[in-house]
């Protein structure tokens, strides 16, 4: 048996998984943390897990992530339960370590967890068809729906300003002054674009100290492959990958939809002219976000969800704008001037959403 292996028959043998293990095979196309399928021979039949090495080059605090994770299932799973739906299926499940904590911390300080698999689902990596995208909005809008009276301010903030768009501005500044590379003087054009809109910086965070945006439970990663589809019924189930799991806007988890999902080009496009908010793509985001949320959103919250969309794209352009000028030390890059790329089609977005925004708006009023 090879250290790997040792290692995982360590971690199975600590988790509370019934009958006898059958099958273990590396699982998925997650590019965090490692996954495998678990499959046990039981008196009641075949039972399927999934079993996941936390990613620790990430994730700095394991055990309040896991607390986090915790808090919101076990509250999903009421909800769901009130409802009258199938708990195993549409929320994840945690199966405990033997000594009845939510993790396993291995002998080669890795900690590990296990899910209920999520059995008659499936999980598709690329938008294929318009339809998928509408399901990824009804999912995470419903997730933001049942999640809504949940007290958002007792979750950890796993990673600390993740969505501050102001906090982000003066780390961006930061690397403009450093100029590490000496790249300020050739992209003056860049750097102006964002100074020419602070306001967007700020406009969030000033809404959410007047108490006019309420702190929630926001996800983080709404990508399609962090949500399970019924494979009978083609409808989303359940939204998994609650890793990121923070307190938030509503508006952050809708807007960074929008601007990875509602754009015509790649992040990375070198043909600005490709690149636009599809508002066809849009306007289904948004039927499906607000019709998942079933009411749960207050008006400002309605209000601001093109601005969040504005204000996410800025954010993220910024951030690659940045990287750029710090020599790409956090984004992995595969060209000469990669993150200037990225950056570059984030601020035709921005560009493009703020001669938008009048009928962005009166979309969200079709919905609202
Ligand atoms: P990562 O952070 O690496 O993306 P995820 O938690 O998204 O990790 O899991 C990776 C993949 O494993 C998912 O995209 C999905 O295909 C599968 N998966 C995760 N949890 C479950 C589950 N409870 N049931 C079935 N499949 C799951
Ligand atoms: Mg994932
Ligand atoms: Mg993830």
């Amino acid at each position: 048996m090879s250290g790997e292996e040792l290692i995982r028959r360590e971690v199975i043998e600590n988790f509370t998984f019934p009958g006898k293990l059958v099958e273990e095979i590396p699982y998925g196309s997650g590019h965090i943390n490692d996954t495998f399928r678990l499959v046990f021979e039981t008196e009641q039949g075949r039972k399927r897990y999934i079993l996941q090495r936390m990613n620790k080059s990430i994730f700095h605090k394991p055990v309040e992530l896991m607390e986090n994770i915790v808090g919101v299932t076990s509250w999903l799973r009421k909800k769901i339960l009130e409802n009258s739906g199938d708990a195993d299926r549409e929320t994840l499940n945690i199966v405990s370590a033997g000594d009845g904590r939510p993790y396993y911390l291995d002998s080669a300080g890795d900690y590990w967890r296990a899910y209920l698999f999520i059995e008659g689902a499936s999980c598709y990596d690329k938008v294929e068809k318009k339809e998928d995208f509408y399901q990824s909005a009804v999912a995470f809008g419903h997730f933001q729906g049942l999640l809504a009276d949940y007290p958002a301010e007792t979750l950890h903030e796993t990673i600390v300003n993740f969505h501050n768009t102001a906090s982000r501005l003066d780390d961006f500044k930061a690397a403009v002054q450093r100029d590490a590379c000496g790249h300020a003087g050739d992209v003056q054009r860049e750097i102006r674009f964002v100074l020419e809109r602070e306001h967007l910086a700020y406009v969030l965070g000033e809404m959410q100290a007047e108490k006019k945006l309420p702190l929630r439970v926001t996800h983080n990663d709404t990508k399609l492959n962090n949500i399970m589809i019924d494979d009978k019924t083609g409808k989303a189930i359940c939204v998994i990958d609650l890793d990121t799991v923070m307190p938030g806007l509503a508006v952050n988890d809708f807007g960074d939809s929008i601007r990875f999902g509602a754009s015509t080009a790649d992040e990375d496009e070198r043909d600005l002219a490709k690149v636009s908010c599809d508002m066809e793509l849009f306007e289904l985001y948004t039927k499906g976000f607000v019709e998942g949320c079933a009411g749960s959103l207050t008006d400002e919250e309605l209000d601001m969800l093109p601005i969040g969309a504005m204000v996410m794209t800025y954010e993220c352009g910024m951030r690659f704008l940045a990287d750029h000028l710090d020599g790409d030390v956090y984004f992995k890059t595969h060209r000469e001037g990669h993150n200037l790329d990225r950056c570059r089609t984030q601020f035709k977005l921005v560009a493009d959403m703020e001669k938008k925004l009048s009928a962005m708006n009166a979309i969200v009023d079709k919905y609202r």
